[in-house]
């Protein structure tokens, strides 16, 4: 069966007829006109997610193909494909939860097709309070090669990034090594000064998590591990856009600043796609998620217990906010992310396989699905 889709291309506007068969994308032209606004574009990448609707990468599950709904879920907001983030936790525990979505693959082929990479997201991370976040600090500590070098066999080749510090002693030859392994090093959860951040970059690490947050409440004016990163040239950066996370003229700064190279991940938790409620958190205790999507800690607004939103929402608060136009919007949630693994990826590729999206630009209301289609096949969504 073949699918034709017809809108404006999400790099250029430029209107565009892609026709999709047996889950590959066949033949791309260009036509003269195409209904008003409507965009094609390809899914969503979301390089950070803890979790989604209840399920948890970061728990040992009984029923490991639960996991799979994560896939599911997201894949209905748009991201067809996603990294689980394990963050800092014992080095049994990692192992084993990296093996879960090793197995999971394993069992589960949507799954596998949807999970492109595991993302590590410590536990060579700052120990200090604030840079620390949430994370255990019984279990932050230095790089470590050997155990690092056991996760990635563990996962099959699957780890395809770590977020870490520089502060660390050891940490150039760490990333070097890590760079060698073809795996990217962002800078996270840190307190590394300028000579640490410039040295990192130097090594091979070329991207920052989650940028603005994961920071102490109050830093020197300068200098700064803020400003080093913002003026690395070398260094993209993630940043979450759920409207809690980052004030609206914070993501203008960075966004005059990192251009082309500023992106969108969800750091969504378990909690993300939940209803609105007093919650148990596996990390944090008691939390509550507001109708609005805040997650924080129970009778403390102020401080936030991780993101509850879907990359999807990331691109409508900026799309809402004026923050970005759609084109630029929908490039920081997929082929930026996308091609800080693969460079030459092109999203409108013959042969590739049909991971696509059909949208309607609603003003004041961001993007409606009309069609989202994973390797070809139609993902039914809200
Ligand atoms: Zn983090």
């Amino acid at each position: 069966m073949e699918t034709r889709l017809i809108g404006k291309s999400f790099l250029d506007g430029k209107q565009l007829e892609i026709s999709v068969s047996e889950g590959k994308i066949k033949a791309v032209s260009f036509v003269e006109t195409s209904p008003e606004n409507l965009w094609i574009g390809p899914g969503f990448t979301d390089i950070q997610v803890n979790g989604y609707g209840g399920l948890d990468y970061n728990a040992i599950q009984s029923d490991v193909l639960a996991l799979g709904q994560i896939s599911r879920k997201l894949l209905s907001y748009g991201a067809t494909s996603h990294f689980p983030t394990i963050i800092t936790n014992s080095p049994e525990k990692t192992s084993a939860l990296i093996q879960q979505v090793v197995q999971l693959r394993k069992m589960d082929p949507l799954a596998a097709s949807c999970i492109s990479g595991i993302h590590i997201e410590g536990p060579f991370i700052s120990p200090e309070d604030g840079p620390r976040g949430a994370h255990f600090k019984e279990f932050v500590q230095g790089p470590d090669w050997d155990l690092f070098q056991k996760w990635i066999e563990e996962s099959e080749g699957l780890i395809r990034m770590i977020t870490l510090s520089p502060e660390w002693k050891g940490s150039t030859a760490f990333i070097e090594k890590c760079a060698e392994s073809g795996i990217l090093v962002s800078i996270g959860h840190t307190n590394a000064n300028h000579h640490q951040i410039i040295e990192a970059v130097k090594a091979g690490a070329r991207l920052s998590t989650h940028l603005g947050n994961g920071m102490h409440g109050v830093i020197p004016r300068h200098p700064n591990y803020l400003w080093s990163q913002l003026a690395a040239e070398n260094l993209s950066a993630t940043i979450i856009a759920d409207g809690f996370h980052l004030p609206a003229e914070i993501i203008q700064v960075f966004k005059k600043v990192k251009s082309e190279k500023l992106m969108l991940v969800s750091d969504s938790v378990a909690l993300a796609g939940m209803p609105p409620g007093n919650y148990e958190a596996a990390v944090g205790g008691k939390v509550t998620l507001t109708p609005e999507g805040k997650l924080h800690l129970f009778g403390n607004p102020n401080t936030l217990a991780g993101s509850a939103m879907n990359i999807l929402q990331g691109i409508n608060f900026l799309l809402r906010n004026n923050l970005a136009d759609l084109p630029e919007a929908w490039q920081m949630a997929s082929v930026r992310p996308l091609r800080l693994f693969k460079p030459t990826f092109d999203p409108f590729q013959i042969g590739q396989n049909a991971d696509l999206i059909l949208a309607k630009q609603q003003p004041d209301l961001g993007l409606k699905f009309l069609k989202v289609l994973k390797n070809g096949v139609e993902i039914p969504f809200d």
